[in-house]
C-alpha cells in the first residue's frame, strides 16, 4: 500500500509510525511545502522550550524508517496537486496544520505593531516565509489571549539574553528583543481568572523570571476554588523588576488606534465599561485555521471529515482535521484513529507511488529535499549554533537548500 501524507508536523509523523504499525508492508511519502520537517515543532513551539522540542528526535525516527521518505520543498498545490497524488498513491492524508491566525475583526487591526500570534511565532522560531513584525520603542506590549500561546509570547518577551541561553533563538532576534525598552507587558483576556486555559506549569514559570514581575492587580479576580487561581496567587511580589507582566481578565479588545503604528488597545470590561492601555505591540494569540488547499476548502476552518475520512481515499489528521486546539500528542491520538480507518478501507491498486512522484518533480524542476539533505542541514544548523545557542537556524529556503545539497537536494 502506498501511502502520501501531506505536512510533516506531529500529525504526519504520527501517522506514518501508526500506518506501518497496522500495514507493516506499506510505504509512506511525507511531503513538506519546508525543505525542514516537524512544522509547528519547529516554528510554533516556544525557542526557550527545548524539551518539548525535543519530541522531533521521535518524528525523526519515523522520518528516518526504510518505508518512509520525507519529500522536503514540495508544496501541495504549487508543485504537485492532490489529485495528482491520489492517481500516484492508493491514499493520501492532509495534516496541513492551521497556520492563518484568527482575527478579531475590529478597528485598527491592520496597523502596523498589531500581528497575529502565528506570525508573530514564525518570525521569531526563524520561519522562512516570514517578514519582521513592527517591534520598535516598545515600552508597553498587549497580548490578547488566555491559552499558553500568550504565555509564550509574553516570557519571550520578558527574558533577558542570559535567559534565552542555550535556547535557538537567534542572536539577533535576541538583541532586538533586548534593546527594546520594556515596561510592561498586559496579558488580556475575555475569560475570568478561573476559567483561563493556561497550564499551571507555564504559568507559574513567568513568576520566575529574571526582569520581570508577574501579578494580578485586582485580587478581587482571584477568589473562588478554581485550581489555576492558586497559581497566580502565588507569584511573589518583588520590587526589584523593571517589568511588569499584568493579567487582566474580564476584557473584550474592541478596538487598536495610533497614528501610523499602534499606540493603544481600547477594551470593553465586563462591567461594561471601557478601558484602554497603552500598546507599541499587540500580539493576538486567538486561534488559527486551515487554508485551502488544492480544491479543498476548509470549513469553519478545519477540513469537514468524518473521523478523519474527507471523501474517498482522502483523509486529514491533526489540527487541519480538528482545529488548533490540544498538545502534540494529541495528534497522536488522532493519528491512532485515522490510520485504523486506512488500514480497513484503503487497499493496495499497485500504483507507484513515490517514483511517479519522485518523477513529476524531477520533471517540473522542485528541488526536494530527502531524509538524508534534511540530516544534512540539521548538522550544519548545530555545528554553527556557536556558545550561546544550541541552534542557528537557517532562514531562507536558499540557505536550507545550499545546505541540503551534498545529500539529498535534486
Ligand atoms: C505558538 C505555538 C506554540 C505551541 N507550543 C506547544 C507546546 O509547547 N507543547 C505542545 O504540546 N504543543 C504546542 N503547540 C501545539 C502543537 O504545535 C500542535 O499541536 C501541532 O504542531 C499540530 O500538528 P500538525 O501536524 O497538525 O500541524 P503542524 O505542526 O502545523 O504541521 C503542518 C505541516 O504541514 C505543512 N504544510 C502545510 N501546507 C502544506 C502544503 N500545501 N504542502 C505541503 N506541506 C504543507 C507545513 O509546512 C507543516 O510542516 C504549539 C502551537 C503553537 C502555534
Amino acid at each position: 500500500m502506498n501511502i502520501a501524507i501531506v505536512g510533516s508536523g506531529p500529525a504526519g509523523c504520527y501517522l506514518a509510525d501508526q500506518v506501518l504499525r497496522l500495514v507493516p508492508e506499506a510505504k509512506v511519502d511525507v511531503v513538506d511545502r519546508l525543505p525542514v520537517p516537524f512544522g509547528l515543532v519547529r516554528y510554533g513551539v516556544a525557542p526557550d522550550h527545548q524539551s518539548t522540542k525535543a519530541v522531533s528526535r521521535i518524528l525523526d525516527r519515523v522520518l528516518s524508517h526504510k518505508q518512509v521518505n520525507f519529500f522536503g520543498n514540495v508544496d501541495v498545490g504549487r508543485d504537485v496537486t492532490i489529485d495528482n497524488l491520489l492517481d500516484y498513491y492508493d491514499a493520501v492524508v492532509l495534516a496541513t496544520g492551521a497556520s492563518r491566525d484568527h482575527r478579531l475583526g475590529i478597528p485598527g487591526e491592520d496597523l502596523p505593531g498589531v500581528i497575529g500570534s502565528g506570525e508573530f511565532v514564525a518570525w521569531y522560531n526563524g520561519h522562512p516565509d516570514s517578514s519582521p513584525p513592527l517591534v520598535e520603542n516598545v515600552r508597553s506590549a498587549v497580548v490578547i489571549g488566555n491559552g499558553n500561546v500568550a504565555i509564550d509570547v509574553a516570557r519571550v518577551l520578558a527574558k533577558t539574553p542570559a535567559e534565552l541561553a542555550g535556547s535557538d533563538l537567534s542572536s539577533e532576534i535576541t538583541q532586538h528583543l533586548a534593546a527594546q525598552p520594556l515596561e510592561s507587558i498586559h496579558i488580556v483576556g475575555r475569560r475570568t481568572g478561573s476559567d483561563v486555559k493556561f497550564t499551571p506549569h507555564e504559568l507559574a514559570e513567568l513568576g520566575t523570571l529574571q526582569r520581570a514581575r508577574a501579578q494580578v492587580l485586582d485580587k478581587s479576580q482571584l477568589s473562588g476554588g478554581a485550581p489555576i487561581l492558586e497559581t497566580f496567587r502565588k507569584f511573589e511580589p518583588r520590587t526589584d523588576a523593571p517589568v511588569t507582566i499584568d493579567f487582566h481578565f474580564g476584557m473584550t479588545p474592541i478596538a487598536f488606534s495610533g497614528t501610523g503604528r499602534v499606540e493603544r488597545a481600547r477594551f470593553r470590561c465586563a462591567d461594561c465599561t471601557e478601558r484602554e492601555l497603552a500598546a507599541d505591540l499587540v500580539v493576538t494569540c486567538i486561534g488559527y485555521e486551515s487554508l485551502a488547499c488544492c480544491n479543498e476548502s476548509p470549513t469553519n476552518g478545519i477540513f469537514k471529515n468524518d473521523d478523519g475520512k474527507v471523501r474517498d481515499r482522502l483523509f486529514v489528521v491533526g489540527w487541519a482535521k480538528r482545529g488548533p486546539s490540544g498538545v502534540i500528542a494529541s495528534s497522536r491520538n488522532d493519528a491512532q484513529v485515522v490510520a485504523q480507518k486506512i488500514a480497513k478501507e484503503v487497499t493496495a491498486k499497485g500504483g507507484s507511488g513515490g517514483e511517479s512522484l519522485r518523477n513529476q518533480l524531477v520533471q517540473v524542476g522542485v528541488r526536494f529535499v530527502d531524509h538524508s539533505g534534511w540530516k544534512r542541514i540539521n548538522a550544519a544548523e548545530i555545528a554553527r549554533a556557536g556558545e550561546q545557542r544550541c541552534r542557528n537556524k537557517f532562514t531562507s529556503r536558499a540557505q536550507m537548500l545550499e545546505a541540503a545539497q551534498d545529500s539529498g537536494a535534486q
